[in-house]
């Protein structure tokens, strides 16, 4: 690893742990799947070709941090979930989904270079915890 990876994962780490954990922030929430398809352009075609398909388990002792980071190489930037998964708890909606277009921009990059499909599932705790 170079030192400019180091950096960014040292940087992630960071924001991690400053999101707090999920047990922190939604008391209420028992577990949590999120279940990504990840679709990219080419610079040869116009159309969004299938990347990968992706899921991920979140569990009260996880991190409730939502950025999931665009695929595409030279992407800097990332999905963030974080509202949707906010107003779901909020509202104690059991599920979600939708599409968000990656809004990396760069030299290189195209306007629609990337966007993922996304189905989020949260699971609540029946009784109510005492702190
Ligand atoms: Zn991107």
């Amino acid at each position: 690893m170079n030192n400019n990876n180091m950096q960014k994962r040292q940087e992630l780490l960071q924001k991690r742990a400053e999101a707090g954990l999920v047990s922190e922030r939604f008391p209420n929430v028992s577990a949590m799947e999120i279940k990504m398809v990840y679709f990219q352009r080419t610079m040869y075609s116009d159309s969004d070709k299938l990347l990968m398909l992706r899921t991920v388990k979140v569990a009260p002792d996880s991190h409730a941090y939502f950025h999931m980071q665009c695929m595409t190489k030279i992407c800097e930037s990332s999905y963030n979930l974080k509202r949707t998964i906010n107003g779901m708890v909020k509202n104690k909606k059991k599920k979600a989904s939708g599409k968000i277009s990656c809004s990396g921009k760069g030299e290189g990059l195209k306007a629609n270079h990337a966007c993922v499909e996304y189905e989020i599932t949260v699971r609540y705790n029946n009784k109510r915890k005492k702190a």
